[in-house]
């Protein structure tokens, strides 16, 4: 297959936000009327609704993206935490602390057994879903990638275990995608960062990630790899998030083009200050908060079945806010180093990736979410079962995802209260599962379901559907 196209429409893309047309109110309903049937928009449409400032029609936007969030993916929230194995990077990436010619960072890469550590500490918080993350350099080989994440699902501590790994790395060709693959990962994850081919190359000093189209082209070769689950993002502030957002669109519409299936998750992080990294304090284009509000509920509604991925680079009070716009999966307790769970309350500015504006702990977040209505899920089930790609995309949208991904989250969470759960977060957490099963519907599958949860509290542990 012809890899070499750029099939972000850069001149066309460019050209709406020159012409910064503003959209009738009608137009703006209209689009909002197309969303409601949950089918995706088209660029335009998305350009319609990025122009709207209409703050009666913004607010209108937000319900439905909250009522979108709500017909797929019910009030659950899926968890996970970062798990950083090497800071050594041969890449210069303008905004990024681990840039190869940053003097000031530590660089460190876990050995096997450090790396045993950091994963026992995650398992003993609570966690079952990680994401790995590697800085890029020619020494760190597939091979290599593969032995880590081997050993991480090789830990078990207690009832800990890590049952499903995603990966955050340098994009690769095709057969070391397959090599990936056999390490039995969940997702593969790369950001494009910018699609603005010109800003790509201005911020991408030296090394391998300066290439444009290969990056381009990274999900595209996963996924002929059989990596199914494939992941984008955008690092937002680096050029005009306007652009972006129209660009992830093109993006996952290629993807459902050639293979069928878009992309299982999007993440939208913001450039945040980093060490060593001068872009990082003052990024280009700084997406403000009410602007980022406006891009979840876009993207909520324009792809409706894809995860949107919140992490640990927003504060608090702001995560909270943007749950209710679309998000589906967060991190909790992240920290961004190599070494760094092991550090504990110590933290190492000098070897960290960037600031973290969400510093509370696993337990604190449960707490706080289980607060405020959302079911915390640990579930790996889909993967596990081979509702991946096509598969699980299908489902999805035949509403599987009430069927099962409820009451495994309801396991998950049990398990979790049970398990790693302070006093206050399992009284909140029990009294909130009692009030969520009486909800259920009375068929069959809540009795099978009733029997899964009083095996879970009885200590049997991993029953899902
Ligand atoms: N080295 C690999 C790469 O560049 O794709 C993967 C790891 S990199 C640590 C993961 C992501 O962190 C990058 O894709 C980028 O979007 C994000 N990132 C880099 N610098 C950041 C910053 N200052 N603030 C927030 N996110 C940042
Ligand atoms: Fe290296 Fe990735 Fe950071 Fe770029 S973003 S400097 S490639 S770790």
């Amino acid at each position: 297959m012809n890899q070499t196209n750029d099939f972000i429409d850069q001149e066309y893309l460019d050209d709406l936000i020159k012409s910064n047309k503003k959209p009738s109110k009608n137009e703006v309903i209209e689009v909002l009327k197309k969303g409601e049937e949950k089918k995706g928009l088209s660029v335009e449409d998305v350009f319609v609704l990025l122009q709207n400032d209409d703050p009666e029609l913004t607010e209108e936007m937000f319900s439905l993206a909250l009522k979108i969030k709500k017909e797929i993916y019910g009030n659950r929230l899926v968890i996970f935490a970062p798990l950083y194995v090497t800071n050594v990077c041969a890449n210069v990436c303008d905004y990024c602390g681990f840039r190869a010619d940053n003097k000031e960072l530590n660089r460190r890469t876990l050995s096997i057994d450090e790396l045993k550590e950091e994963v026992k500490i995650l398992e003993e918080e609570g966690h079952k879903r990680i994401l790995m993350v590697y800085g890029e350099h020619p020494k760190f080989k597939v091979d290599w990638i593969k032995e880590t994440i081997l050993t991480a699902y090789s830990v078990k501590s207690g009832n800990g275990e890590i049952r499903r790994i995603n990966v955050n790395s340098a994009p690769m060709d095709t057969e070391d995608f397959k090599i990936l693959k056999s390490s039995g990962i969940g997702t593969y994850q790369c950001f494009q960062e910018t699609y603005h081919r010109k800003t790509y190359e201005k911020v991408h000093l030296k090394g391998k990630k300066r290439d444009y189209i290969y990056r381009l082209y990274a999900l595209h070769r996963a996924q002929e790899a059989g990596i199914d689950d494939v992941a984008m993002g955008v690092l937002f502030g680096l050029y005009d998030y306007r652009f972006e957002v129209m660009a992830l669109i093109q993006h996952a519409m290629q993807l459902e083009k050639v293979f069928g299936v878009g992309p299982h998750t999007i993440s939208f992080p913001r450039i945040e200050p980093a060490l060593g990294a001068p872009l990082s304090k003052h990024p280009p284009f700084q997406v403000k908060d009410k602007d980022f509000k406006k891009i979840v509920s876009i993207l909520r509604i324009a792809v409706p079945y894809t995860g949107l991925i919140l992490t640990t680079r927003e504060k608090a009070d702001f995560r909270r806010e943007l749950f209710q716009l679309g998000v589906s999966q967060i991190s909790a307790g992240s920290r961004t180093y190599p070494g760094a769970y092991h550090d504990a309350k110590t933290n190492k500015p000098d070897m960290q990736q960037f600031t973290i504006g969400d510093t509370r702990s696993l337990d604190e977040v449960i707490f706080d979410i289980a607060s405020h209505g959302y079911i915390p899920s640990f579930c790996t089930s889909c993967y596990r079962s081979g509702r991946t790609g096509s598969h699980f995309m299908s489902e999805a949208k035949g509403g599987h995802i009430h069927t099962f991904c409820q009451p495994n989250a309801i396991l998950t969470f049990i398990e979790y209260l049970q398990d790693y759960a302070s006093l206050q977060t399992r009284e909140v957490g029990f009294k909130f599962v009692e009030k969520e099963i009486e909800k259920m519907e009375e068929t069959i599958l809540k009795k099978n379901f009733i029997q899964k949860v009083n095996e879970t509290k009885e200590g049997k542990r991993d029953l899902y559907f």
